[in-house]
């Protein structure tokens, strides 16, 4: 029972862990070195033997990425395209002062994607939007 306990209580500290979550979310291999993936929610979506998944992808669990302990996530902000693809930018800053740009893409029937991205791929609002919290 003690170990039973122990587990559930360790399932519950890394729940609480802030990151970044998406539905089926795939994690570019370049991040790996930054932080961790968790799931938070069981599979979810079509389980289908007999489809094709072409207008959807398959069943997923919720997955979060977590920042390693000591690097600072900001959200820099997002916008919402057309076909309800949802885009995010965020700034992963090190302990050390490094800066890495993330992408996560967000579609309702589709995995989630969370790339990262060259600074002269965040578009200039998202980035100058860091300027306005720093001073709040
Ligand atoms: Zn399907």
């Amino acid at each position: 029972m003690e170990k039973l306990l122990q587990d559930v209580k360790r399932a519950l500290e890394l729940l609480k862990r802030d990151g970044i979550e998406g539905w089926g979310l795939n994690v570019h291999h370049d991040l790996e070195e930054y932080g961790d993936i968790i799931e938070t929610a069981p599979a979810e979506g079509c389980t289908s033997e007999t489809c094709a998944h072409n207008s959807h992808d398959p069943a997923a669990p919720t997955r979060r990425w977590v920042p390693h302990e000591g690097t600072t996530l900001v959200h820099l902000g997002g916008e919402t395209l057309g076909d309800e693809t949802r885009i995010d930018y965020f700034a992963l800053l090190s302990p050390g002062g490094d800066v890495v740009y993330l992408k996560l893409v967000d579609h309702p029937y589709y995995w989630s994607t969370l790339d990262s991205v060259d600074a002269s791929r965040v578009p200039v609002w998202a980035l100058a939007s860091l300027a306005d919290t720093e001073e709040a």
